[in-house]
């Protein structure tokens, strides 16, 4: 009889953008114990060597490496792919984790009123096209240029696994944070695109969609942070969320590891949610 595990992981070599983020290492960190091989990429050196030493330390036998690169340079992209063959070896699985929001493409008010045309600044109108281009570019063309660049070793051994980090405004826009919403909403029909693309060449292509995990990106706009009580917006997700909490990033790793392992080997061109339950209730 057959028995499962995440065995065949052992020994991959796996690449992680924005691996020094808070997701990325709590990812590396639940990766590293199957003894794959990992390359944590961060336009930060230091935040890509700080987390690789801490779970190097953390996780017995592991093999994690820090690398700078920034996810919207070619070149840069190659030169840490030419680091990552010397020191790991071929690229078996890419994790495109680098993205995030800008202030400058986020509203102040959540839906306009007839009292905002005195003061647009606050609105859908105040917001700078700048914004809207660096929040693209991050999340759409930070994962593009990365998957070029590293599922090129993938598409020679006709092997390979792709993973790609959408968010809950994928599906229904969050009100206040536009560009991110639209970007990742991008994400889940690349990934779905790629899926296709690559069926052929044994290379899958998946995402995951994390509801609402306290970091340091979004705590202060859930929680107050001379209260310690939920803001109205952390009061509404905790309302949406049928479970009633936030995530913890660990809580990601179970979904990754059975998307990146060949326990997933016929799944490819799907975004699954790990939300608590948000994406699946209605509110009432
Ligand atoms: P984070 O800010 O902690 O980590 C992002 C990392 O990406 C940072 O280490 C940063 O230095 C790096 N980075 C930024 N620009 C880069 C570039 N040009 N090249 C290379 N690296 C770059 O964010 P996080 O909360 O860990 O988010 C990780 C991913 O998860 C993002 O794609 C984010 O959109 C997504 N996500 C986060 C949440 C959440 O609740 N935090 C929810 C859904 C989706």
């Amino acid at each position: 009889m057959k028995t499962y595990s995440f065995d065949d992981l052992k020994n991959k070599v796996c690449v992680i953008t924005g691996g020094g983020g808070v997701i990325g290492k709590a990812l590396v960190k639940g990766i590293a114990t199957t003894g794959a091989k990992i390359a944590i990429l961060d336009l930060f050196k230091d935040l890509a060597d700080k987390a690789a030493t801490e779970i190097c330390a953390e996780v017995t036998g592991a093999t994690v490496i820090g690398v700078e690169a920034n996810v919207l340079e070619k070149e840069s992209l190659l030169k840490a792919k030419a680091e990552v063959n010397e020191r790991l070896g071929s690229i078996d699985i890419l994790i495109n984790c680098a993205g995030g929001n800008s202030p400058k493409a986020t509203t102040q008010v959540e839906m306009m009123e007839k009292a905002d045309l005195a003061n647009l600044e606050k609105t859908f109108f105040g917001l700078q096209l700048e914004g809207f281009q660096k929040v693209f570019d991050l999340n759409f063309l930070g994962t593009v240029l990365p998957t070029i660049v590293f599922a090129t070793d993938m598409i020679e051994r006709e092997k390979g696994v792709i993973l790609n980090i959408s968010s809950m405004n994928a599906f229904r826009p969050l009100t206040k944070i536009p560009a991110y919403s639209a970007a990742k909403a991008s994400i889940n029909n690349l990934t779905e695109w790629l899926a296709v693309h690559l069926a052929k060449m044994n290379i899958r292509v998946n995402a995951i969609a994390p509801g609402f995990f306290l970091t340091t990106q979004n705590k202060f706009l859930l929680i107050d942070e001379n209260t310690g009580e939920f803001t109205p917006r952390g009061q509404k997700v905790m309302n949406g969320t049928p479970m009633g909490r936030f995530g913890d990033p660990e809580e990601l790793c179970g979904t990754v590891l059975y998307l990146l392992s060949d326990l997933s080997a016929f799944v490819t061109g799907v975004v699954i949610p790990i939300d608590g339950g948000f994406n699946a209730y209605s509110g009432v």
